[in-house]
């Protein structure tokens, strides 16, 4: 409790300021072996370390990350977490996702700040809210929370948004899950990166990894900025860069890299309660605690690894933004920003064991990984610790391609569900 940023903790430091303050974590060496070494420091990585410790015992672990804490998407990223997913595997992994987010402040003693503000999705045509009602059916079936809206309860609990004759798409009513919302991104990072570090776990920032050494078919260690490390296992939890990086292993992955935008105006007043999705286009807004409007909508539409995007998708996010909230035009855009996302051919991930002997992959988030980090944790560390997946993360192998086993969550339920 003793490195909690209180308010008496921020008097004691006005008292004495000479007094340092403590780091969040260690900043060790690289040591020359570990028991297992995951490659990048982002929400995966670090919750896998975590998980590790935690559910295995697994404590002699580096987690190499080429930045620092918090520089890549995981803290980019619009902090939308839901499980209101459809196709069996997705439905069981998001919803483990969600019931983690439920305890997390609580089990890594941090605050998360995790809202279930809920999330609602707005139809805007009769056929699509019956595609709604099929979906709510299903998470219903399965457990999950789901609930029809028409489209007078829509204008009751979001009585902001456009319903004129004039309004461009007539809203008819929406799908609500109430214990989807939000979290404070950095914070996840911060705090499963205190928890690994209070597990021995060695976070090593500011070294990249350049390349895998091999033996007889098995990964033997990554080569770095900081030399060359020996691991029993490798584990690559990299995002937006995991089919370079795979590719440093000989893996050659279905895996493409886009940049995907998002938007924050200036503050105002509270106003927004839930987190809005609209089924016109992919658009998706919430009101951060600051009283921004963080918003953001489909990925540029061309490969890239630079992550500043193209004005062209600035405009059309612009559209949909005052087409649903026409107040929206009369506030000034504070800041826009990218991170690169490895899209799948299915929109689904993969967390799996890979064709090299001691090599694992968590990689191809597209537009859902921070939802997932608590699962994709999780479940990675019982994939590394016991050489096989978990029953929730079997359906995202590598293989499902070959096998005609796709998770198609896109194309098989309404697209407008992604984020
Ligand atoms: C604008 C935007 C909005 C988004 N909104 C949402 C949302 O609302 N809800 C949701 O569920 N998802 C959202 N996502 C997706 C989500 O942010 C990502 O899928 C998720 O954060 C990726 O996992 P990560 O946190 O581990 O990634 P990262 O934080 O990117 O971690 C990967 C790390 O690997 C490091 N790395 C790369 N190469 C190397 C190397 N060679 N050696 C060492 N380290 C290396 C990188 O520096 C990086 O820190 C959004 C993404 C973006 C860009």
């Amino acid at each position: 409790m003793s490195d909690r940023y209180s308010a008496l903790a921020l008097a004691r430091h006005a008292l004495q300021p000479d007094l340092p303050w403590p780091r969040a974590w260690r900043s060790p060496e690289p040591k020359t072996s570990y028991d297992v070494v995951i490659v990048g420091g982002g929400g995966h990585g670090l919750a896998t370390a975590y998980y590790l410790a935690e559910n295995h015992g697994i404590r002699n672990v580096a987690v190499i990350e080429r930045n620092y804490i918090g520089s890549g998407n995981v803290g980019r990223n619009t902090t939308i977490i839901r499980s209101n997913y459809m196709i069996g595997g997705n439905t069981a992994f998001f919803e483990h996702s969600l019931k983690l987010w439920e305890g997390l402040s609580h089990e890594l003693n941090f605050n998360c700040m995790v809202s279930h503000r809920g999330q609602i999705v707005l139809a805007v045509n009769p056929v699509q809210l019956d595609t709604f009602a099929r979906r709510g059916n299903i998470m219903r079936l399965n457990g999950i929370d789901a609930e029809l809206l028409d489209r007078g309860e829509v204008m009751k609990l979001l009585p902001y948004l456009d319903y004129s004759k004039e309004a461009r798409w007539p809203i008819c009513g929406g799908i609500l899950q109430r214990r989807a919302g939000t979290a404070r991104h950095d914070a996840v990072a911060w705090a499963y990166t205190r928890a690994a570090d209070r597990h021995g776990i060695d976070i090593i920032e500011n070294c990249e990894v350049t390349g895998f050494t091999m033996a007889e078919g098995r990964v033997t260690g990554v080569d770095t900025t900081r030399g060359r490390i020996n691991a029993g296992k490798v584990a690559i939890a990299v995002a937006g860069h995991t089919s370079h990086v795979a590719r440093l292993a000989g893996l050659r992955l279905p895996v493409e890299s886009h940049v995907l935008q998002a938007f924050v105006t200036e503050p105002v007043k509270p106003l927004v309660h839930h987190v809005v999705s609209w089924g016109a286009e992919l658009f998706y807004l919430s009101q951060s605690d600051k009283g921004g409007l963080v918003f953001g909508g489909h990925i540029d539409g061309f490969n890239t690894y630079t992550q500043r995007g193209q004005f062209g998708k600035i405009r059309e996010v612009a559209e949909c933004a005052v087409s649903l909230m026409p107040f929206i035009s009369r506030l000034r855009l504070l800041r826009h920003w990218g991170g690169i996302q490895d899209m799948t051919p299915d929109g689904s991930p993969f967390i799996c064991r890979t064709p090299v002997r001691n090599l694992y992959l968590n990689g191809g988030w597209c537009y859902q990984g921070f939802k997932a980090t608590p699962a994709s944790g999780w479940t990675f560390a019982h994939t590394i610790a016991h050489d096989e997946e978990h029953e929730l993360n079997r359906c995202y192998a590598l293989d499902r391609f070959e096998k005609g086993a796709e998770l198609d969550e896109f194309g098989l339920g309404n697209w407008t569900y992604k984020q």
